[in-house]
């Protein structure tokens, strides 16, 4: 049985670098094409098992040539896979991702078979939940299911750690539930409509989502790490000093050691802690799943 199920997306990144993005109508030569597996719950999911956690993925792909390929991808991060459904009727999700000389990327997300995870899915998964540690969630799966898993698995008695991204400005009630949310700077402000502007107002929006009953918040705030907030604390812990390389699932990063170290039983500062390490680490490499850390680089850094 799983230490962790990880409910979210799975996603085939389509990467191209040029020296200029293309205008409206226009073709431009791009160079050094990849195809590397992403999406968050897959980088998550990815994250964690890294981390040496036994992790078992709930969501959709399609049944095109990609499907296989990311589904091979998770097994050999070590991964479960045998709740991911390959869906018929719709393609594997695409983010097509385009780079220019300056490091700015534009970005188009095909959630296809993503969309298509539904609410029977996830009541197929009563048992699993029910024996699993944590459930670990994000938005990239339609919010009802989102939801539904919410409730599943508070009914079964595990805890939940959401990850509201990307930022979507949802009520009170879809936070209902869940014990630990992680948001960073923009999601925080979708959910809340309070501007993060500085260090002092992410501290406010985080007592304000802490108010809304959540009990754990972590706010992340890239390079000045992370902010804990619960109803009895808020603990700034600051992010090491590196050379960034690749911002690319650092908050993946980040939520998959949260759960891990949660599920090793450090309390919530020294979690906050190691999810930053995490994180910071997962900068200092290009890529997405490619830069997660092994809990050894976590524990020497
Ligand atoms: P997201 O990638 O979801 O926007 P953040 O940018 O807040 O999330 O990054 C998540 C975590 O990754 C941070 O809490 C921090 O630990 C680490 N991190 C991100 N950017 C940097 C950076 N420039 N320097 C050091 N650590 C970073």
């Amino acid at each position: 049985m799983p230490d962790i199920v990880v409910l979210g997306s799975l996603n085939m990144d389509l990467v191209v670098r040029t020296s200029q993005m293309p205008r409206p109508g226009e073709t431009v030569r791009g160079s050094g094409f990849a195809t590397i597996p992403g999406g968050k719950g897959a980088n998550q999911a990815a994250a964690a098992a890294r981390l040496g956690a036994q992790v078992e993925m709930v969501g959709r792909v399609g049944q095109d040539p990609f499907g296989p390929v990311i589904l091979e991808n998770m097994r050999s991060q070590g991964v479960g896979v045998s709740r991911v459904i390959a869906d018929a009727d719709a393609p594997s999700g695409v983010a097509v991702i385009v780079l220019d000389a300056q490091g700015e990327n534009s970005i188009v997300v095909a959630p296809g078979a993503n969309d298509r995870v539904t609410v029977d899915d996830v009541y197929a998964l009563r048992g699993l939940l029910a024996e699993s540690r944590y459930l670990v969630t994000q938005f990239e799966t339609p919010l009802p299911v989102v939801q539904a898993a919410i409730r599943l698995a508070n009914e079964v008695g595990t805890p939940v750690i959401l990850n509201a991204a990307p930022a979507l400005a949802v009520g009170t009630d879809a936070l209902h539930g869940v014990q630990v949310l992680v948001v960073n700077e923009s999601e925080a402000q979708a959910l809340t409509g309070s501007e993060v502007s500085s260090f002092t107002a992410a501290g406010e929006v985080g007592r304000q989502l802490s108010r809304m009953g959540i009990p754990v918040v972590i706010l992340t705030l890239g390079a000045r790490g992370a902010l804990l907030v619960t109803s009895d604390q808020a603990v700034h812990v600051p992010a090491r000093r590196v050379d960034v390389v690749d911002t690319t699932a650092a908050g993946d990063a980040f939520v998959g050691a949260l759960a891990v170290a949660l599920l090793r039983g450090m309390d919530l500062v020294e979690a906050t802690r190691y999810a930053t390490c995490a994180g910071t680490l997962a900068t200092m490499t290009l890529g997405a799943q490619p830069s997660l850390p092994t809990a050894e680089q976590v524990q020497a850094f």
